[in-house]
């Protein structure tokens, strides 16, 4: 299927080489290229060619073709720089989740040192869940994924 395009999308305009970028890597299927913000060096961005919004809007095949492209530019990444020492995969869908561009994206960010300028923060609500809370929520998405 032909990659489908929004003319007022700033990542389908670098994928068309109207805006410039700074392309490591691309293919029928994908195009990844140096994020501007450069949060920690290397900071990556991973495309699809087609324009889906968020990962709501991906079907099976558009995954397979974009995510099986993740370890390769990752294990790239790392190759490059002996100080990176980890790498956080980043995947925001919907403002709420810090999704700015409405163009779904990877963001691969490597990682240096604790100090380092990216920082994810996880609640721990461990003891706010009774396992009955536990299984409502299991058993309701479980169901998505067998209708
Ligand atoms: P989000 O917040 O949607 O997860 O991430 C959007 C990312 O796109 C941000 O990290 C931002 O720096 C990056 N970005 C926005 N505009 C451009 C641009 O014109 N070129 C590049 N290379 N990155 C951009
Ligand atoms: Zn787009």
């Amino acid at each position: 299927m032909a990659n489908k395009r929004d003319a007022s999308c700033i990542f389908c305009k670098i994928i068309d080489g109207e805006i410039p970028s700074y392309t490591i890597y691309e293919d029928e299927n994908i195009k990844a290229f140096l994020d501007i913000s450069q949060a920690t060096p290397g900071h990556t961005l991973i495309v699809p060619k087609t324009h889906v919004k968020d990962i709501f809007e991906y079907d099976p095949e558009l995954a397979s073709k974009t995510f099986a492209k993740i370890p390769l530019i990752a294990q790239a990444i790392k190759a490059s720089n002996p100080n990176i020492i980890g790498m956080n995969i980043v995947n925001n869908n919907g403002s709420i989740a810090y999704q700015s561009v409405f163009h779904s994206h990877f963001h691969l960010i490597p990682r240096y040192s604790e100090n380092d300028d990216f920082k994810m923060i996880f609640g721990d609500n461990t003891d706010s869940y009774s396992k009955e809370q536990l299984v409502a929520i299991q058993t309701k998405i479980k169901s998505e994924l067998e209708s």
